[in-house]
């Protein structure tokens, strides 16, 4: 079956969608994105994600290419086109193509990219017995609130995650302070059953899944505290997880190979997945039988 992909203003088969060789997202990295993954036709915390975009844009003064409820429309026909009901949608815009020059354009014509596939969730084992990630110095730049495509550090790291027979790379700034995975945000669970993640500020991008993994611990009476933790303190946790839009929370059981706990996915960490899961009304893809 052919995919297509949108390209400003067009549905286009996959191998036939390109954007300008000067647009700024290729020559600056001058653009911004956000993933959204559609769990058996349901757009997971889809409000959430359009306003960290608003943001991000707004962060950037890059205009919408086109208005908000236009993009609600075209994400669906897109997945529709596609015949996906699992699926991870990447929207990508950029402050467009222009003559290169550091400065802004005048006018700028936004580039609007949206592409989507089947969702590659984890295989079953990722959740039956816990994923490893190994901790990396975090090299960023110092807005990493904004959801920006200037990705290279965090390629660096998933590859040396890779390497190292891990799923993630957990980033630690200079102070030893775990700021957040390459792709997710960081979670332990205290030894007396405290949820910890770091606040939101400009050392994280503040995740839409932590957000409502939150929401989920208030309703639920857990106890939770937004404040920095180290790798050391992480190591001597109950339990840690990591979480995104493609994978909700997912059991961290090692770093740096020694074990989490007693290396085993924590009750807490499933407690809060299944959660979240009730929270976007889907069915875990993970759990056999769904
Ligand atoms: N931090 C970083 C650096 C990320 O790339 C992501 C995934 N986009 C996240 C956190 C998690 O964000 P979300 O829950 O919105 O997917």
């Amino acid at each position: 079956m052919p995919r297509f992909a949108y390209v400003n203003g067009r549905y286009l088969p996959h191998d036939q969608a390109h954007v300008h060789v000067e647009d700024r997202g290729f020559q600056f990295a001058d653009g911004v994105y956000e993933v959204i993954t559609i769990i058996g036709g349901k757009f997971a915390d889809e409000e959430g994600h359009m306003l960290r975009l608003e943001r991000s844009l707004r962060e950037l003064s890059i205009p919408w290419p086109v208005k908000p409820a236009s993009l609600c429309f075209i994400m669906r026909e897109l997945v529709r086109r596609n015949k996906l009901r699992n699926a991870t949608l990447y929207i990508q815009i950029t402050r467009g193509p222009a003559p290169r020059d550091f400065k802004f354009p005048k006018e700028p014509v936004p580039t609007l990219v949206l592409t989507c596939r089947r969702a590659g969730f984890q295989p079953p084992a990722a959740l039956e017995r816990g994923v490893a990630v190994i901790t990396l110095l975090d090299i960023r730049w110092q807005r990493r609130d904004i959801k920006s495509v200037s990705l290279l550090p965090q390629a660096l790291g998933k590859q040396k995650a890779f390497e190292a027979g891990a799923y993630e790379g957990w980033q630690v700034d200079e102070q030893g302070f775990v700021t957040e995975g390459c792709s997710s945000n960081a979670w332990i669970v205290t030894q007396e059953g405290v949820l910890v993640t770091r606040p939101p500020s400009n050392a994280i991008l503040n995740g839409i899944t932590r957000l409502s993994i939150l929401e989920c611990a208030c309703a639920q009476g857990i106890a939770f505290e937004e404040r920095p933790f180290t790798v050391t303190e992480a190591l001597a946790a109950n339990e840690a997880f990591m979480s995104s839009a493609g994978t909700f929370a997912l059991p961290v059981v090692r770093i740096d190979g020694q074990p989490v706990g007693d290396g085993t996915p924590g009750p807490l960490t499933l407690r809060i997945r299944q959660a979240y899961l009730d929270h976007v009304g889907a069915a875990d893809p993970l759990r056999k039988g769904q």
